[in-house]
């Protein structure tokens, strides 16, 4: 009996205990993760090599490595980070419904996402290139796929490029993430893939040899840090995370570490960038 009476008060405190968090909630975000369970949720990639990779359990890339800079700056120890998977069709609605606090996953800014999202960053910037078998030399660039079949990913930029541009030539075909069209490419399903050449270089380099990276980017993609629209107070405090991380060297070690052995080197015209987004 009495201890019934113990475990129901315990329960009813923790009740209270909830809504308290609940209410603080209200007021900030950062200060949500804290109370709840002092974890925050990071959304990332966990099939792209060299940026958001799963790993016998452990998630490695330059992605990964910014995501636990920036996390530190807020507060946060690695073991505190709940890493998500965040598909490319998935990170709007992911930050909408609060699943996640923020998303590090090759995510570019745009004008369309910023409607329903917030960014901070750029922290890196990218360019959306094509990935071929080794030997084919009849694709040089977008404008050689006339009749052939392109594969990319659902709800990433790279689909909206060739749709919005390249449509009349090529028959696209869109896949859930850049692994499967990659095995779409080594089987012959298709000729060729396209999005960031960061992305690219890493398939390639995990192909061993049987994949290459034509190297003529035709876009840029400012990789931006997503986070739940309108909090300026976070993307400001992501912002100078970023700064610190491209002023005291980690983020060229970072960049050098998991582009190693691809061939791999950022556009120097437009890296490292400065990170002004969303504040
Ligand atoms: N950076 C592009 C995008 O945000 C392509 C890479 C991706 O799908 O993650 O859509």
């Amino acid at each position: 009996m009495m201890r019934g009476l113990t475990v129901a008060m315990r329960r009813s405190w923790k009740k209270i205990l909830a809504g308290l968090c609940a209410f603080a909630c209200v007021f900030s975000l950062a200060a949500c993760g804290d109370l709840e369970d002092g974890k925050i949720r990071i959304g990332i990639k966990f099939d792209q090599p060299g940026l958001g990779f799963k790993k016998n359990g452990t998630y490695v890339g330059f992605d990964v490595d910014v995501a636990k800079y920036i996390a530190k700056k807020l507060g946060y120890s690695e073991d505190q980070i709940v890493w998500k998977e965040a598909p490319s069709k998935q990170r709007e609605t992911m930050l909408q419904n609060g699943d996640v606090d923020m998303i590090l996953a090759t995510y570019s800014i745009t004008d369309a996402r910023k409607k329903v999202v917030s960014f901070a960053g750029p922290y890196f910037v990218a360019g959306q290139d094509l990935l071929v078998r080794k030997d084919d030399t009849s694709i040089t660039g977008p404008t050689d796929l006339d009749g052939k079949r392109l594969c990319s990913v659902t709800g990433s930029t790279s689909a909206t490029v060739i749709k919005q541009k390249y449509a009349n030539e090529v028959q696209l075909m869109e896949q859930p993430g850049y692994a499967e069209c990659a095995t779409a490419l080594f089987s012959g399903i298709v000729d060729a893939v396209t999005t960031d050449d960061i992305i690219l270089a890493g398939l390639a380099a995990a192909s061993r040899g049987r994949l290459r990276v034509v190297g003529k980017p035709f876009t840029q993609e400012y990789y931006g840090v997503g986070i739940k629209k309108g909090d300026t107070k976070l993307a400001a405090q992501i912002n100078n995370a970023i700064a610190e991380m491209i002023q005291d060297g980690s983020w060229k070690r970072a960049i050098d570490d998991n582009t190693k052995g691809t061939g791999y080197t950022p556009n120097a015209e437009y890296n490292p960038p400065t990170p002004t987004e969303g504040e």
